[in-house]
């Protein structure tokens, strides 16, 4: 076992097994073995505050959910083609949490597959082939939803080797890009201008997709009013729009639950992961009947294992737990006070640009210069290496790599929220 061996062994282990490609935090990683709550424990002894996991919005190792889901391993845990009540359940939750005329459910295991099947979802009943997606946008790996993914920071050439049926729109971002502030309305006339023109040239898109609050740029909102123009020229032309919550995804802004509320629209389509399974591997795709009934005779679709009964029971604790322990309420509360500590490090700090973001879901941004923007990736990176000395475990986001993304796990309470602020604050004092 792994247990009693050198961590640097473990690394070395590591490097030798897995593929190159995939991405690790840090270089010198602490091992952790356990987390409880917003901490993760490594195993020389020290806590972290953990401000990343969106993955276990409940809090690492919740009790509930290890009893609900060991109750079910000593049970049954099979394939979904078989008939049980919990997969039942967590369906008919996940719709009642969605306007209609959303009330239709798959089920699977990650936000990856999530999203391959709603960008097939939408070509299966729109029959179009050309989908529409930003740019600084990140929602997965697999064939379909690698090809919609933009984010330079996880592939350089990413814009460059799109296959031509991927169109892509700028990235709306308000603090940053080609339009800021007040303008920034011009995002949305551009990307309608994109899918008229896609339009007039026979290739109107089959399906629009972005992130309903804009979590890979770091937790920036998109502009007033943008996707309500944007799915309204989509739906114009005939096609679908999917809204990918994966990252933002649920209850974790406060204010929403689901982040294209923030926009005032209903999607066509929705995906989630992540968080709904605190860990547990879940994702879903949620349309109405029209749209999934069209697929049928478009494509095959199984899971074996999403909607398994664990994974099912898993989804139910989380969405049981959410409510029993008012975390969207947490999220308004201890994400408003975490922003404020935040805001005023601004004041003190010229290095911090913006911070952004709703809820618990926030983004500090890094920058050499207010008037230009120069990007801090340097500095960022520096920091983030910095406050993992110091016990806290945050991570850079965005094209350029300079906002901390802040979405540590929704039980965060105000001490820790100000103990983050405090080590940001002490760390920044130094690396002036
Ligand atoms: N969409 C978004 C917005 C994401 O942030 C991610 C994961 N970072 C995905 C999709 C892919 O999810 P998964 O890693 O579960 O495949």
């Amino acid at each position: 076992t792994a247990e009693g061996r050198p961590q640097e062994d473990l690394l070395a282990r590591r490097d030798a097994s897995f593929a190159t490609v995939q991405e690790h935090y840090y270089g010198n990683p602490p091992r952790i073995e356990r987390g409880w709550r917003h901490h993760m424990l490594s195993t020389d002894g020290r806590a972290y505050l953990d401000m990343v996991n969106n993955v276990t919005p409940l809090g690492h190792a919740h009790p509930r959910v290890e009893r609900a889901v060991a109750r079910q391993l000593r049970r049954l845990n099979t394939n979904s083609r078989f008939h049980y009540a919990s997969v039942v359940e967590f369906s008919e939750r996940l719709a009642a949490l969605l306007p209609a005329p959303l009330d239709t459910v798959f089920l699977v295991n990650s936000g990856s597959e999530a999203v391959d099947l709603a960008i097939r979802l939408a070509i299966g009943a729109t029959g179009r082939h050309d989908v529409v997606a930003l740019r600084e946008a990140y929602h997965g790996w697999t064939y379909a939803s690698d090809a919609v993914s933009t984010s330079i920071a996880d592939n350089p050439n990413a814009l460059a080797s799109r296959p031509d049926w991927v169109h892509t729109v700028d990235s709306p971002n308000p603090y940053r890009g080609n339009h800021r502030g007040e303008a920034a309305t011009a995002y949305a006339t551009e990307a309608v201008r994109t899918v008229e023109d896609l339009a007039a040239t026979g290739r109107a898109p089959g399906a629009f997709i972005s992130e309903s609050f804009y979590g890979n740029a770091g937790a920036v909102a998109l502009p007033d009013g943008y996707l309500a123009q944007v799915y309204a020229a989509v739906r114009r032309h005939g096609g679908l729009t999917i809204a990918d919550e994966i990252q933002v995804g649920y209850g974790r802004l406060g204010s929403w639950f689901w982040g294209f509320e923030q926009q005032g629209v209903t999607p066509d389509i929705v995906t989630v992961a992540k968080a709904i399974g605190n860990g547990h591997p879940l994702g879903a795709v949620i349309t109405s009947r029209a749209v999934a009934e069209r697929y049928r005779d478009q494509g095959y679709f199984f899971s074996s294992t999403g909607g398994s009964p664990v994974s099912s029971i898993a989804g139910l604790t989380v969405l049981d737990t959410l409510r029993d322990e008012d975390l969207q309420g947490n999220a308004v509360r201890v994400g408003a006070h975490l922003k404020a500590r935040l805001e005023e490090l601004a004041e003190r700090h010229p290095l911090i640009g913006a911070v952004h973001g709703a809820g618990l879901y926030l983004g500090v941004e890094l920058v050499r210069d207010h008037a230009t923007l120069e990007p801090a990736p340097e500095e960022t990176t520096e920091l983030c290496d910095r406050m993992l000395d110091l016990g806290v475990i945050v991570q850079p986001t965005g094209d350029h790599q300079n906002v901390l993304k802040i979405k540590p796990p929704l039980c965060i309470d105000r001490t820790a929220a100000d103990f983050f602020t405090a080590t940001l604050d002490r760390a920044l004092t130094e690396l002036r």
